[in-house]
């Protein structure tokens, strides 16, 4: 094993760079190549197939078997004439992955390469290996992909990709696709409500999304020599280096050649795949970096996102690097998360959470605000759960990373706007905007301009025109938290119109209504405004004299699927019936019995058969020094010291592992899944991670370097 480091480590001396340079200088000269999107379907198409699927995709209809087939055979023939000879379905399983199955093009029977619309629309796949919480075996045996034509289609690889969402034969979402087309429904659907008190002009909104993705990127020798890193995806042993990111120097500093080039060079094949990849930057942590597409709309941005950290995988194996999207690789550095702006945009152009120069715009800017927070306060446990993961319960609430209490951050100033609409005395309709300067709604603009106040520990962070749910894991398909917070908006807003009806009804002026209804939801939902530091203890009291909800825990934090509230509400929108929700809950603690079984099983293995025989063979040449230095009649009470420390490490590292793996034993024959998920959590992961780590990372510090098997923090990090 110190044979493999020491190797890795040359190897990384003498890596070069790998300098990758596109086509052209312009971007636009390439940009969206390898995707079949609008434009190419309006050249390809004749027109008044182009204009029924144009609408078919706008309106989010099923597109006609004809011009099925018109679409199928020009996405063909683009593909062909672009050396591709096959084609998948592409799907998101609750597996986490992306999963395809490829096909051929050539069809033997009649001697060409074709694609016919059926093909196209629908697929069987072999897929009874996929996760399904139990739900094919109780409903129906079969599944099939159905063709998502709001998602463009594109090539990966030498394969034709057709974004697809994952259903059983009765109906049942087996994917992480299908509740969220049915969540952006419900949100469109109730916004478009709300906004027809404003403006009768809006008929369709839909949510947008733009995901900041972290990362950290290190060799992909020093990386194969860590097998947990290998396993488990971070690293369960580890010493912090002498210097870690407590100098803050990396954060924004210039980015090292080897990652640069890696970079643009999966930039380039982002860009050609359409995803709009805008910014880059280095990270708080050393070696951790920030990739971030333009936002785009949310169906659209979830295929780019999953797609992005495909490519980024990829990529990084021409530059002998890895990219590590585990939400905690290395202990004591910041995590990796995936901050996701969301924001609802109206048919008109009108992005509902931008603050506008009209009062009476301000009020809907105002009213979207409000529910959101209101949904926010209401299913805050929902929300919770939905970002919840054996990888980001490592992060959230560690190193700058937002607790999992979740809260939402606006601003001192619209702060100061919500008091003063709470607390104005009785309004009354006024000529022009003189009831909006009552309220105090008059001035948001000017405010919004100059609010400089970037609260960066909030988990919920309103950000001048958008909301950024920061407490996503990196890992995460952003599918599920973004359905949740779409669906709990969703019925925010629907309870507001049905108040406001009913005021109106008794003959209340509508704005008066809204008004009131709005003052109500404030005071309602003020115990889930925070704009301290979200990261103090302090904090972490206060919430839970407010009785926020802080769940640290996955297997805990997943009982807010099943709750009555959540049943109720995933019901009331027809995305995931109670049966569906409790197969996904099966599944996630599936998932987090087997990450934390790997992460025992790793550490136990690395303790017994690496660690422990290194600082054996290391103690055995210190005893022979104490007595050599003993016969010459030296002072060897230092070696001695040492010696016993290591023994003192070894003998707790020995006994510490082996109750661990008594105690799996009996753990591993719970049957029930959340039973068994809840026993992996309290007496595997927080009895024992620990209390191992700490011995393993004091040998560390006892053993020569020389022997040490696994690259150490300092090397992985300090990347040039
Ligand atoms: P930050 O200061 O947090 O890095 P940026 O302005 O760089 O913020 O934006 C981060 C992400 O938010 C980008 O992906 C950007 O496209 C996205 N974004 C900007 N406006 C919106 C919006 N209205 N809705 C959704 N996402 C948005
Ligand atoms: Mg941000």
């Amino acid at each position: 094993m110190a044979y493999l480091r020491f190797k890795a480590l040359e190897e990384v001396q003498n890596r070069p760079s790998v300098r990758v340079e596109a086509d052209s200088n312009k971007v636009s000269d390439y940009f969206g190549e390898n995707c079949f999107n609008l434009a190419k379907m309006h050249q390809a198409l004749a027109p008044d197939v182009y204009k029924k699927v144009k609408k078919a995709i706008e309106k989010g209809e099923s597109i006609d078997a004809d011009s099925a087939d018109a679409v199928a055979a020009a996405a063909k023939s683009w593909a062909v004439s672009k050396g591709i000879t096959h084609y998948t379905h592409w799907f998101q399983p609750l597996t986490g992955a992306t999963a395809e199955k490829h096909d051929s093009f050539f069809d033997a029977s009649v001697g060409i390469e074709r694609l016919k619309g059926s093909t196209l629309v629908q697929q069987e796949p072999d897929a009874s290996s996929f996760p399904n919480g139990g739900i094919r075996s109780t409903f129906e045996a079969r599944g099939y992909t159905a063709w998502d034509p709001s998602s463009p289609i594109f090539i990966m690889g030498r394969t034709l990709c057709i974004p697809t969402v994952f259903v059983s034969y009765t109906g049942e979402a087996l994917d992480y696709k299908a509740p969220l087309l049915k969540a952006m429904e419900a949100v469109d659907k109730a916004a478009v409500r709300v906004c027809q008190y404003f403006d009768k002009n809006v008929n369709r909104v839909s949510p947008s999304l733009g995901c900041e993705q972290e990362y950290f990127v290190i060799d992909k020798s020093l990386h194969d020599a860590r097998p947990d890193l290998v396993m488990s995806g971070r690293t369960v042993f580890g010493h912090s280096p002498s210097r870690g990111q407590q100098l803050d120097d990396h954060y924004f500093g210039s980015i090292p050649s080897r990652v640069y080039d890696f970079m643009k060079d999966f930039e380039i094949e982002a860009l050609k795949l359409g995803i709009p990849v805008s910014t880059r930057h280095n990270e708080v942590a050393p070696s951790q970096f920030e990739v971030a597409p333009l936002f785009e709309e949310i169906n659209v941005a979830t295929d780019h996102n999953q797609l992005l950290m495909d490519v980024m995988n990829r990529v990084s194996v021409r530059h002998h690097l890895k990219v590590l999207f585990h939400e905690k690789p290395f202990a004591g550095l910041n995590g990796n998360g995936k901050h996701n702006n969301w924001s609802l945009i109206t048919n008109t152009g009108v992005n509902l959470f931008q603050p506008s120069s009209s009062a009476r715009e301000n009020l809907q800017f105002l009213t979207f605000f409000v529910c959101t927070i209101k949904a926010v306060y209401d299913h805050s446990a929902l929300l919770r759960a939905s970002i919840a993961s054996a990888g980001n319960d490592h992060r959230l609430g560690a190193n700058e990373a937002p607790p999992a209490i979740m809260s939402v951050f606006i601003g001192s100033q619209l702060t100061a706007v919500l008091d003063e609409l709470e607390t104005n005395g009785n309004i009354k309709v006024e000529k022009g905007d003189n009831m909006y300067m009552k309220l105090g709604i008059d001035k948001i603009p000017s405010i919004i301009l100059d609010n400089t106040d970037r609260n960066r520990t909030s988990p919920f962070a309103f950000t001048g025109n958008k909301f950024e749910f920061r407490a996503v894991g990196s890992d995460a398909n952003v599918a599920s938290p973004m359905s949740a917070l779409n669906l709990i908006v969703a019925d925010v807003l629907n309870d507001f119109a049905n108040e406001v009806d009913g005021l109106v009804a008794k003959g209340k002026e509508k704005r008066l209504a809204i008004v009131e209804v709005l003052r109500k939801y404030i005071k309602e939902s003020k115990a889930v405004r925070f704009e301290g530091d979200g990261y103090s203890e302090e904090w972490v009291k206060e919430a839970a004299k407010r009785g926020l909800p802080n769940i640290k825990d996955t297997p805990k934090a997943l009982e807010a699927y099943v709750s009555k509230k959540t049943v109720g509400l995933y019901d009331k929108f027809n995305v995931l019936t109670k049966a569906e929700l409790e197969a996904r809950n099966e599944i996630s603690y599936e998932n987090y019995i087997m990450k934390v079984q790997i992460e025992a099983r790793t550490m136990g293995d690395l303790a017994l058969n690496h660690i422990v025989p290194t600082a054996i063979k290391y103690q055995n040449k210190l005893i022979d020094n104490a007595r050599g230095l003993s016969d010459l009649g030296l002072d060897n009470s230092h070696v001695k010291s040492t010696i016993s420390s290591i023994s003192g490490h070894l003998n707790s590292l020995v006994k510490d592992v082996e109750d661990m793996i008594e105690e799996r034993k009996r753990v591993n024959k719970i049957d029930d899944a959340e039973k068994k998920a809840i026993a992996y959590c309290d007496d595997i992961k927080h009895k024992y991670f620990d209390k191992i780590r700490r011995s393993v990372d004091k040998l560390e510090l006892l053993v020569d370097d020389e022997d040490w098997p696994l690259p150490k923090y300092r090397e992985l990090l300090f990347i040039r």
